[in-house]
């Protein structure tokens, strides 16, 4: 499976359908892009073959300390680092569905939740039910986990993701 091509049809699932039909950017400043040098967004699953295409000159891609594992193979979790600036048809994943993520629960069942990690830094994750988001959007993010989660190795990284997400859960919900 070509999985650059997969993530670049799905981008266009998120190009003009975002969490709330206004530009909720002006509601906070675009306080997710406001990161330091540290923080970014991850990758998912073969994301990053996006980027070896794109080469984009806004984004740094490293390694993080994550690692998941399927048939005797361990894997890392990249991050993409940006300057607070991109070109918006280029962004991750991670930001066109920010500040809600894809998580998999005790029964193994996809859920979209708000971002954990999102509760500090956005208003629609501090405010907002998830009936408040976009309609479309949420099909979206619905239709495109399903898809990727019929990937043996995106499900063992969703895995260790939702591990990673309940360690914020704790604090936050
Ligand atoms: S997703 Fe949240 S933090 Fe990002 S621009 Fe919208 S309201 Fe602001
Ligand atoms: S890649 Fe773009 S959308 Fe994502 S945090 Fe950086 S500036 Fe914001």
């Amino acid at each position: 499976m070509n999985a650059a091509y997969i993530y670049l049809q799905l981008y266009k699932l998120f190009d003009n359908t975002t969490p709330t039909k206004v530009d909720c950017g002006k509601l906070c400043d675009s306080a997710c892009c406001k990161g330091d040098s540290e923080s970014g967004m991850f990758l998912f699953p073969g994301e990053y073959e996006v980027y070896k295409l794109l080469e984009p000159g806004w984004a740094k891609i490293e390694k993080t300390d994550m690692t998941y594992k399927l048939d005797d193979r361990t894997y890392t979790v990249p991050i993409l680092l940006c300057n607070g600036s991109c070109d918006r048809y280029q962004r991750p994943l991670s930001c066109r569905i920010f500040p809600l993520t894809p998580y998999l629960n005790k029964d193994n069942k996809l859920e979209i939740i708000t971002d954990p990690r999102a509760k500090g830094i956005c208003p629609l994750a501090k405010a907002f039910f998830k009936e408040d988001y976009d309609e479309q959007f949420l099909k979206n993010l619905n239709r495109t986990f399903n898809l990727l989660l019929k990937n043996d190795k995106f499900k063992a990284f969703m895995s260790v993701y939702s591990e990673y997400l309940d360690t914020f859960r704790k604090f936050t919900d």
